[in-house]
């Protein structure tokens, strides 16, 4: 039986009152027989309301950005232990907009991978091309670069809590999804390096996630590829009836 990952990462979306709004309406459409993970990534201002109200569901929150010393002078950062502190799993790290316009290197994003595993969240973290890339020929190059410095002295049972999403750069936010045999490629790739740097168990166990456009209309085609393990979603996880349907969809495919 395959168990899919769905996330949302909300961005800088949802004020505090939408965010209640949003859970509300999310518990009342049933929330308990649900085998698949699922994981929302709201705003940090949000995250101890959220964990109140989904408390007694299986859904799991989780914070979009983390900061890679425990505390100390670093105006308006958070630390990967005061998410643990405040009732989250899971942790976003390198994602493209953090990379772009936060100047986010590999080996920041290396360094915070540290932390977030040393206070045991779990992270997720995103590797991607950028279309002037793909145009070129290097989206191999690209991704297996970022592989092997975001991963550097990773340890195989490090690696049993780590989730990798591939999300194209030029799919994010812009409508433009990759077809189910492009992702597919890319998340044979990762999955087959894997399997050469730690060992075919952790490869073939490893989950890689799916990000950039995904929605209600391609979740589907997605997640039967074969090494699509599930999907982070941006713009469709924020209304709630979508990523609910997604959901669905997961549970179909679990399912039947
Ligand atoms: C994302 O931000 O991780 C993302 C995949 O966004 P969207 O689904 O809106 O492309």
């Amino acid at each position: 039986m395959r168990k899919y990952f769905i996330a949302g990462n909300w961005k800088m979306n949802h004020s505090v009152s939408e965010t209640v709004e949003f859970c509300r309406q999310f518990r009342v459409k049933g929330l308990k027989n649900i085998s698949s993970d699922i994981v929302l990534f709201p705003p940090s201002i949000s995250i101890t309301s959220m964990v109140k109200i989904l408390e007694d569901t299986p859904v799991k929150i989780g914070g979009q950005n983390m900061h890679k010393e425990s505390n100390g002078a670093f105006t308006g950062e958070i630390s990967s232990e005061m998410f643990v502190d405040s009732g989250c799993d899971y942790i976003l790290i390198g994602h493209s907009e953090r990379r772009q316009y936060f100047n986010e290197t590999n080996e920041l994003v290396n360094q915070k991978l540290k932390k977030a595993l040393e206070t045991k969240l779990k992270p997720v973290i995103c590797i991607g091309e950028k279309l002037e890339e793909r145009e070129a020929g290097k989206t191999e190059d690209v991704i297996l670069k970022q592989l092997k410095k975001g991963l550097k002295d990773i340890t195989e049972a490090e690696m049993g809590n780590i989730i990798i999403a591939y999300e194209p750069i030029w799919a994010i936010g812009t409508g433009l999804t990759a077809k189910p045999e492009q992702a597919q490629e890319i998340h044979g790739l990762i999955r087959n390096a894997i399997k050469n740097d730690y060992s075919e168990h952790l490869g073939k166990n490893l989950r890689i996630l799916y990000g950039g456009s995904a929605k209600v209309q391609n979740a589907k085609s997605l997640l039967l590829e074969k090494d699509i393990d599930g999907l982070l979603i941006g713009g469709a996880s924020l209304k709630v009836n979508d990523f609910y349907e997604i959901i669905q969809i997961a549970e179909n495919l679990t399912n039947n």
